[in-house]
């Protein structure tokens, strides 16, 4: 602006509330730069002048009306945007807050991941998942699997090919980094734990496949796919196991149908197969090393879960191709780890509802 403009006006409050108001630093930088440039100061002489006058008087320049409070975004989805294929991530997003699934999924506006130097917790995840599946299926490249029941006579050969597989995946980020010792030995830690597990569910569950990649379609053109941890069977029954390292939704979301992977894993193994799938489970791979079941469903109740998710799908879908709206929910859980806060305005249309709600007009 500087540049473009022949001569500038810049204006200032000097006072708020009786309390002095500091000038901006770009405009103390301009001002700096204008004395030690050419030795004079920028204020405009001639406007002090005219405040002394008795005739002066404010008048209003900008006669537009002022911009309408910000509202909670509510869009309707055009046609075209709409990507029937969903998977549990999709699905749940979409419950958590439609209009961050409208911004990310159909507008694709989420941002690129970014470039890490270091491991995350979801990386770190991705090579605890890949060690498991190498130690219950074959993973080329990777040493296992383990092929025998697990038992007390053969338990330290398992423990020492866990191991063995956990050094060969991580070899790649010990060599990258030689922090990420820390993360390999965080899981080899816990290694002694989660076979303990495994040997006391092998008594009633054998491990049928691992990071299984599957997809369905509930209703002509609806495609629901998911890539799952583990499916076990047990005579003609299948469960569903999910590892999680991280944060694992709790039981009575799950119960409540908030939190939908596990029914929508538990539709996908069952159609896919044919077969009943009488189980579905997160197993917690906690910091603290310990290694169990957080949530567990069965039997009847997961049947109707995964019935009424699949239905419930069906039914949104259906309302989004009626152009129904996508709300922002503003549920603060969401709204923390959102990358399309800025797009959604979330602080500014909670501003004008509270304003509202104490009787202002919000503007
Ligand atoms: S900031 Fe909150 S309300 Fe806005 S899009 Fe994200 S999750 Fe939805």
């Amino acid at each position: 602006m500087l540049q473009a403009a022949p001569r500038l006006l810049i204006t200032l409050r000097r006072e708020q509330d009786g309390e002095a108001v500091v000038a901006s630093p770009w405009l103390q930088a301009l001002q700096a730069f204008h004395r030690l440039a050419w030795g004079s100061v920028l204020d405009a002489g001639d406007l002090p002048a005219l405040l002394t006058q008795p005739d002066s008087q404010v008048f209003r320049a900008d006669t537009q009306a002022l911009p309408e409070p910000a509202r909670r975004p509510r869009p309707a989805l055009a046609a075209g945007l709409l990507n029937k294929t969903f998977s549990a991530g999709a699905y749940q997003q979409l419950l958590d807050c439609p209009y961050q699934y409208y911004a990310a999924r159909c507008l694709r506006l989420s941002p690129p991941e970014e470039i890490r130097l270091a491991l995350s917790r979801a990386d770190y995840g991705a090579r605890v998942h890949q060690c498991l599946q190498a130690f219950h299926t074959d993973v080329p490249g990777l040493p296992g699997p383990f092929p025998e029941p697990l038992g007390d006579h053969n338990r330290a050969a398992a423990e020492r090919l866990l191991n063995g597989i956990a050094a060969a995946v991580f070899a790649q980020d010990l060599a990258d980094n030689f922090e990420h010792h820390g993360w390999l030995r965080q899981w080899q830690r816990q290694i002694p734990e989660y076979l303990d597990w495994q040997q006391e569910r092998s008594l009633t569950w054998q491990v049928d496949r691992a990071e299984v990649r599957l997809e369905i379609e509930p209703e002509p053109g609806l495609r629901l796919q998911g890539q799952l941890d583990r499916i076990d069977r047990q005579a003609a029954a299948l469960s569903v196991l999910d590892y999680k390292t991280g944060t694992v939704p709790a039981q009575a979301e799950v119960d409540a149908g908030e939190a939908v992977q596990l029914p929508v894993y538990a539709q996908l193994a069952g159609t896919d197969s044919g077969t009943v799938v009488s189980e579905a489970i997160y197993l917690a791979l906690g910091n603290d090393g310990t290694v169990k079941t957080t949530v567990w469903l069965e039997d009847e109740a997961l049947g109707r879960l995964a019935r009424d998710n699949g239905a419930r799908l069906v039914e949104v879908v259906g309302e989004m191709e009626a152009a129904q709206p996508l709300p922002a929910w503003g549920d603060s859980r969401t709204c923390r780890w959102c990358d399309m806060a800025l797009l959604c305005r979330r602080q500014a249309w909670e501003e004008t509802e509270e304003s509202s709600k104490a009787g202002g007009t919000g503007q």
